[in-house]
């Protein structure tokens, strides 16, 4: 092995915002390194701005003027003279020229070479490498479609249902599903447009359509010198259009010896990338016995708080670790799994109003605390959240010895969790951690919209104004988009509200935008 190059980092740069901008703040404070935040006009009183050593203004309040805005970043690095650049999750964070631009500047990129995220960014460049390296994948096309034709041979082969995926995809976007003939060339159509527009790359691929599988993924570990551990998996099954709502690691899914299997070809799968930071490897479970490959994300996720739970290592400290050329001290089996941990993230959202989004003035906010309770939020009172970004405004994550127990917890700790000012998704999260599928551990990515009844009940008793939107709930947790063939999240039923969030800004969060 290579002797390690070390390059302490001194002065970090945070490319993000929000809760995740904050979590990066208090790792790089826990080493000793100072910090840097961006913020948009909007952001000027966010909490990020506050708890840095520094800010840098980036004038505007879209998504584009601002935390995707390459050129303004990085004359931000460069006025700040940070040596280094934590691009957080969604924005720049998957995008490899920004990485390479990073690096241009002369700072030191806090993630994989960009190299490996080119690699592992495009869906089907992924599958293709994994294959080569004998981890299954789910069944499909291993090149781009070339047009309705090659599709309709496909799935002759693959057969239906099928989804039709954006190779440059994430946040649940540009994806559809497929159920007749009939229906591929205006889905080939529809797909091949979004992905266009969302992520500036029009490829498209299919894939068998797995009903009501698990989601469940294994966060990787590298640092730079070819060791890399894994810390076991997260079930994000629980899911609302494509996108995860609660997650939870471990998965009860799995017994002692599939978690070892698919601990073991995450690791198989992130070496084979040449990987280093943290990662995840997303596996689609049809049953413990056939776990596909899906796709793997080159950064820190949003719900990497539960395997820190339950593995004791603070995840994004060993990102910034690994920048600076340490290698990691402990070995798989110096990994222990302790306990359960359940992460619920709050959204500024009414679930009672079909989810509508719900930007505004908070008043008063109050979080729980105690025995297996941590929250990572950007809130504080006065807070006036943005409509021109993600909805996320905090996440309670708790831990336990037993499921059993962290469940209790985190009905507890969301008795306790009060925003005033703003409705948000915690009554939701409430219900759930009261289903009897969910306490019972047997979900599958349809939970959501198969319980739809269950969450009319447990919304019947909103207070009378909202009553009618009780019934519009229940319309919007149906499968309505499904039946449609679509499964984008920005997708809103025609009776829901107009959203008051700027559809595109929120979009933009997720695109991996060229520089
Ligand atoms: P992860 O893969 O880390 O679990 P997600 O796939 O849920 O995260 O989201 C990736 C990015 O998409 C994050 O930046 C998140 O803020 C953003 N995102 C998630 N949900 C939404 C939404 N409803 N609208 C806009 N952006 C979203
Ligand atoms: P993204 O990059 O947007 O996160 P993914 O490929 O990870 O997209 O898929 C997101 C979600 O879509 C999965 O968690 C799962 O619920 C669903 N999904 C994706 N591919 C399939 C498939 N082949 N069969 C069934 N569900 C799928
Ligand atoms: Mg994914």
């Amino acid at each position: 092995m290579s002797t390690p190059t070390k390059r302490p980092i001194k002065r970090l740069l945070i490319a993000n915002r929000g809760e995740i901008a904050v979590r990066i703040i208090r790792a790089a404070r826990d080493l000793g390194i100072e910090t840097v935040a961006l913020y948009s006009d909007a952001d000027q009183y966010s909490l990020h701005v506050k708890l840095a050593d520094y800010s840098v203004n980036l004038p505007g309040n879209t998504a584009v003027d601002t935390y995707l805005n390459v050129p303004k970043i990085i004359a931000a690095i460069k006025e700040s003279k940070a040596d280094a650049v934590h691009p957080g999750y969604g924005f720049l964070s998957e995008n490899a020229d920004f990485a390479d631009a990073i690096t241009n500047a002369g700072a030191k990129f806090v993630g994989p070479s960009a190299k490996a995220m080119r690699l592992m960014g495009d869906k089907i460049e992924a599958k293709r490498l994994m294959k080569a390296h004998k981890v299954t994948c789910v069944p499909g096309s291993e090149n781009p479609l070339k047009d309705v034709e090659d599709l309709r041979r496909h799935a002759q082969d693959i057969g239906f249902p099928m989804i039709l995926k954006a190779s440059a995809g994430g946040g649940g976007r540009g994806m559809r599903v497929v159920r007749t003939m009939d229906d591929l060339a205006e889905s080939f159509a529809a797909c091949t447009r979004e992905a266009a527009s969302y992520f500036g790359n029009p490829a498209v691929f299919c894939e068998r359509y797995i009903e009501n599988p698990r989601h469940i993924e294994v966060q990787v570990l590298f640092d730079e010198h070819g060791n890399g551990v894994h810390l076991f998996e997260r079930d994000c099954s629980v899911q609302r259009r494509h996108q995860k709502l609660i997650e939870e690691a471990p998965s009860l899914f799995l017994n002692a010896e599939q978690r070892a299997e698919i601990g073991g070809r995450a690791v198989v799968a992130a070496k084979a990338a040449g990987y280093s930071s943290a990662g995840t490897i997303e596996f689609i479970c049809e049953s413990p016995e056939r776990v596909y490959f899906m796709e793997m994300n080159t950064r820190i996720q949003v719900e990497h708080t539960v395997s820190e739970e339950i593995s004791g290592i603070d995840l994004v400290r060993w990102q910034l670790l690994v920048a600076s050329g340490e290698p990691l001290p402990f070995k798989q089996e110096d990994i222990q799994l302790r306990g359960w941990a359940i992460e619920a993230r709050i959204n500024a959202e009414d679930p009672a109003k079909g989810f509508l989004p719900s930007p505004g003035r908070v008043n008063q906010v109050r979080f729980p605390a105690g025995p297996g309770v941590r929250v990572d939020s950007h809130l504080y009172p006065g807070y006036e959240i943005p409509q021109f970004y993600d909805s996320m405004v905090a996440k309670l994550i708790v831990w336990g010895q037993t499921r059993e127990i962290a469940m209790d917890r985190m009905l507890r700790a969301l008795s306790e969790f009060e925003i005033d000012g703003v409705p948000t998704t915690a009554k939701f999260h409430e219900a759930v951690l009261r289903n009897p599928i969910f306490r019972a551990g047997t979900m599958n990515t349809g939970f959501v919209e198969s319980q739809a009844e269950y969450f009319k009940k447990a919304f019947s008793n909103v207070p009378e104004e909202h009553q009618d939107h009780a019934a519009l709930l229940a319309a919007i947790l149906t499968v309505e988009d499904q039946k449609k063939g679509a499964v984008t999240a920005t997708t809103t039923s025609s009776a829901a509200p107009k959203s008051l969030w700027r559809e595109r800004s929120r979009l933009e969060s997720t695109r991996r935008g060229g520089v």
